[in-house]
């Protein structure tokens, strides 16, 4: 039997470059390499329990991220996508693991802390929001994964998830399988930084490159990138160090963009080098990394365009992922209440 993969996104927001680098690279990798069964799901549960009074935005936000899965290469013959509400076994197994987790340990978690002061919840934490960890634990364990792909802010979650396998196990014997993250190799790729410099792009906090952006809102967003704010003139020698240009150059730039769009130089380090000496512009620098992100970015936006004219097919898609998902949760549910014992009637 192949080894499972599981991941999913919130459907807060289309989905980002920090996404794709994070993890929609991964796990497209990890699809075609075929050593994988691999499930991608829409966390639309999750995504309500910061977002209860504004569900619409959730639920435009399910076909946005279908399609950025979906454009970015997800193939639904090799992937199976789910929209999480659909499996409502996946709120039964939540409810056996909230036993197995103490409220202080949640509030110990390190990016839920993150994320509610992100969000302002400091006094009023809504209660699914503090237990998402454990409803995301009942994601991972329903489908059997053994790997995650996730950026590094999913780490302490993943750690979570993991807390509440072995806890499970050790009660009622051995049922759920131990999952693991996958991080990105490179470090930058781990937490690609927003736009404005602060340490995380992210959809709730409106400082992402979108991969739907058009060139135009693309060149925008780049052109006004957070720098160096000390490098007025361009003589001025320049910083690399919280230089988000430089960042996004270490993510995406590969020697061969030298030879394609800036003759110049032959590596980044040369750039960098140069920027640091005071005499390279920032407009010169914003302009190399445009291209690069472009050409990221027109394959994804061309396959975006095949499905939005066929959006029947998306749900179609989502229809036979969330059946076919639902079998296979149904199947660990069994499993998890028979290690329980409130499986009364079997016979
Ligand atoms: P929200 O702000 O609503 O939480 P988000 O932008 O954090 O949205 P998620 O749907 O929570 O996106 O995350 C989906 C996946 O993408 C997770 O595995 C997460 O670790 C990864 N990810 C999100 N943002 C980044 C980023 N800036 N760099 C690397 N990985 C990221
Ligand atoms: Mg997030």
């Amino acid at each position: 039997m192949k080894d499972i993969l599981l991941t999913g996104d919130r459907p807060t927001g289309r989905l980002h470059l920090g996404h794709y680098v994070g993890s929609l690279k991964n796990r497209v990798e990890l699809q075609n390499s075929g050593k994988y069964e691999q499930f991608v799901f829409i966390a639309d549960l999750q995504a309500l329990s910061d977002n209860a009074k504004t569900p619409e935005k959730v639920r435009e936000n399910v076909v946005q991220v279908a399609l950025d899965n979906l454009s970015v290469g997800i193939d639904p013959k090799k992937t199976t996508l789910f929209i999480q509400s659909q499996i409502p076994e996946l709120s039964e197994l939540n409810m056996y693991y909230l036993n197995l987790v103490t409220v202080s340990r949640l509030q110990r978690n390190p990016t839920v802390k993150d994320e509610i002061k992100q969000r302002g919840f400091e006094k009023s934490i809504p209660a699914g929001f503090l237990t998402y960890p454990i409803s995301q634990a009942a994601d991972i364990t329903a489908f059997n994964a053994k790997y995650v792909p996730v950026g590094v802010d999913q780490v302490p979650v993943i750690e979570q998830a993991r807390e509440i396998v072995n806890t499970f196990n050790s009660l009622y014997g051995e049922t759920l399988v131990m999952p693991e993250a996958i991080l990105p190799k490179d470090d930058i790729c781990k937490r690609l930084p927003g736009t404005d410099g602060k340490a995380k792009m992210g959809k709730s906090l409106g400082n992402c490159i979108y991969l739907s952006d058009t060139p135009d809102v693309v060149k925008q967003k780049v052109m006004n990138m957070y720098t160096d704010p000390d490098h007025i003139k361009v003589e001025d020698p320049g910083k690399i160090e919280g230089n988000v240009v430089f960042s996004y150059l270490d993510a995406f730039c590969k020697d061969e963009h030298f030879e394609k769009y800036n003759l110049e130089y032959s590596n980044l380090d040369e750039m960098k080098a140069h920027y640091k000496r005071g005499g390279l512009g920032d407009v010169k620098v914003k302009m190399f990394l445009y291209k690069i992100v472009e050409e990221i970015l027109v394959p994804i936006r061309e396959k975006r365009k095949y499905y939005e004219e066929n959006l029947d097919e998306v749900y179609k898609i989502l229809i036979d992922g969330s059946d076919a998902a639902k079998k296979v949760a149904g199947e660990t549910l069994k499993k998890v209440r028979r290690a329980i014992g409130v499986e009364y009637f079997e016979k």
